[in-house]
């Protein structure tokens, strides 16, 4: 697990100005909870998230607080929370930037497609009578492993 110390800081410092605003508790499970956030690659899970803890943390946390948590840092735009029918897909959100994600249709895998091409043209998106905060845009479609599924699947179909 990579090690990102400034992205921390820059966490850090904006957890502790939203919890001071909102008059909520400065624990140290929330800290630890960002640290974790802010090392995590990609999209993740409060199951993917919870492993990782315990890599990482020297205190336990229960699956309620990391879900607490993560919705606090929803809120606190440090995270962006996925809504795509399935619960509890989260990703850092310390530098927002546009992104685009790849969205499987029939296991319900979500990933980042990282095409700059793309990142550039929805980072320029401009809508009238509508101030974009962040660009996010979802492909739905068929990931590899269910193309091959089906692809079986239907084979056997035909030859029984
Ligand atoms: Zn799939």
């Amino acid at each position: 697990m990579e090690y990102k110390e400034d992205l921390y800081q820059k966490a850090q410092s904006r957890l502790t100005e939203y919890l001071e605003i909102r008059r909520k508790r400065k624990t140290p499970e929330r800290y630890e909870v960002l640290k974790v956030v802010c090392q995590m690659k990609d999209i993740f899970t409060i199951d993917q998230l919870a492993e990782q803890m315990q890599e990482a943390a020297p205190f336990c946390v229960s699956r309620s607080t990391l879900f607490n948590t993560l919705e606090m840092f929803a809120e606190a735009k440090l995270v962006i929370k996925h809504n795509l029918g399935r619960a509890g897909l989260y990703e850092c959100n310390v530098e927002p930037q546009a992104r685009a994600c790849l969205v499987c249709e029939y296991c319900g895998m979500v990933r980042r497609l990282d095409k700059i091409e793309v990142i550039e043209y929805l980072s320029g998106i401009k809508a009238r009578l509508f101030s974009v905060r962040q660009p996010v845009l979802y492909l739905h479609g068929t990931c590899r492993k269910c193309a091959m599924l089906i692809i079986r699947a239907n084979r056997k179909k035909k030859t029984s």
